[in-house]
């Protein structure tokens, strides 16, 4: 087999995109043993974080993982017909109104999160005249999604009939910060509702969450970011490992005089001759434009900052630190690597691991690296 920068030239793409399957089967490991008392689901919405839902979740079901969590029901009737009959599917954002039926038949589990869907799933249950799986979302302090206290005290004074509830559920605001004193008030909010359902698994912790403490944990940890290598907490060491790696291709390399007006605007002037480096992806491709003038690529252990707007399609870059002939067109440089975190990338373009991820573009060559039977 060639190897991935190779097959990317030969593609054409502009830039290659490693993801190391291993690496996301170990990261699932690790959050088992951090919660070792609970059962750890995985999210895997918005195409697993970018990074591809079919192989992501084949990995994690060869890893043991048997309940995924998706965010609109489109995505669960994309994923249904992949996953194993024993693998669990449940819908984050609740359950959208016409979408029972096929809800109820191809087996997913709405996260019934208002007074509204509870009662349209109680219709289909008795439509169907059978019981319906459901997982019951309660508002700890969020204000986004779930049932608030007095709508929890609605559904236990008249409990509507055919539902197998299989989670309680809540979700952290402030997870990713442990000194936040939102976190112990959700987790009081949380007990308050866990005890009106004594018998109800419950889940509660994403990736922020599982790294608090261990009354965090409960029966079902949800981690997402931290699958894929993102930091669970904000600005602590990462305990992950890293889970992909962007390099991209140099297009065309020259020397500018001092003076040169760099990029769209000329919004960078060269104070000295330089010589610059132009890659083939830029926003399109899922790089910040925010990136313009701050953030970096890097080569050789070398730090390559970004000089000028990033463009659709391309960024430059001044490769003046490097020694001549060391990169050219058709040289590969580092954007999330070893030498740069998606973290970093992600701070210097004032934004979080979750919006890179996500915004990966289609365009790059992406290459999975398998797990060994
Ligand atoms: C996205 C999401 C998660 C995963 O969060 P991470 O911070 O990525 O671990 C868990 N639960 C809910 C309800 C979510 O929306």
């Amino acid at each position: 087999m060639s190897h991935p920068i190779s097959q990317t030239l030969s593609s054409g793409a502009g830039g290659c995109l490693r993801i190391d399957l291993p690496a996301l089967a170990d990261n699932y490991a690790r959050l088992k043993q951090q919660a070792p008392n609970a059962v750890a689901g995985a999210v895997v919405k918005a195409n697993a974080y970018g990074l591809g839902v079919i192989p992501v979740t084949q990995t994690l079901y060869a890893a043991g993982c048997r309940d995924f969590f998706v965010a609109l029901a489109r995505e669960a009737f994309e994923l249904r017909p992949h996953l194993p009959t024993d693998a669990k599917l449940y819908i984050l954002n609740g359950l959208p109104a016409g979408a029972e039926g096929p809800c109820a038949a191809q087996d997913i589990i709405p996260v019934l999160n208002s007074t509204e869907q509870i009662t349209r799933w109680a219709e289909q249950a008795r439509i169907e005249g059978r019981t319906l799986p459901c997982a019951l979302q309660v508002d700890t302090g969020m204000s986004r999604l779930g049932l608030s206290p007095d709508e929890l005290d609605a559904f236990l004074a008249n409990p509507p009939k055919g539902f197998d509830i299989r989670l309680l559920m809540s979700h952290l605001a402030c997870a990713d910060e442990p000194d936040n004193p939102a976190n112990s008030y959700q987790l009081k909010a949380m007990q308050r509702a866990m005890d009106r359902f004594p018998n109800v698994p419950v889940s509660f912790a994403n990736s922020g969450g599982i790294f608090l403490n261990p009354a965090y944990h409960h029966d079902l940890i949800r981690p997402g970011i931290a699958l894929y290598g993102g930091a669970p907490h904000d600005g602590k060491p990462n305990p992950m490992k890293p889970v992909i790696r962007l390099d991209i291709a140099v297009t065309q390399t020259r020397t500018v005089p001092a003076g040169a007006h760099i990029g769209y605007g000329g919004t960078f002037v060269s104070d000295r001759e330089m010589r610059l480096a132009t890659l083939s992806a830029g926003y399109a491709d899922g790089l910040p434009r925010a990136l313009s003038n701050r953030g970096a690529a890097w080569f050789d252990g070398v730090r390559l900052p970004i000089v000028g707007r990033v463009s659709m399609d391309s960024i430059i870059i001044d490769i003046s630190a490097l020694k001549p002939d060391a990169v050219q067109a058709g040289s590969f440089v580092e954007l999330i690597g070893p030498h740069q975190s998606v973290d970093d990338l992600a701070r210097d373009a004032e934004t979080i691991s979750y919006e890179i991820l996500t915004q990966l573009g289609s365009r790059y060559h992406r290459h999975y690296i398998p797990v060994k039977p």
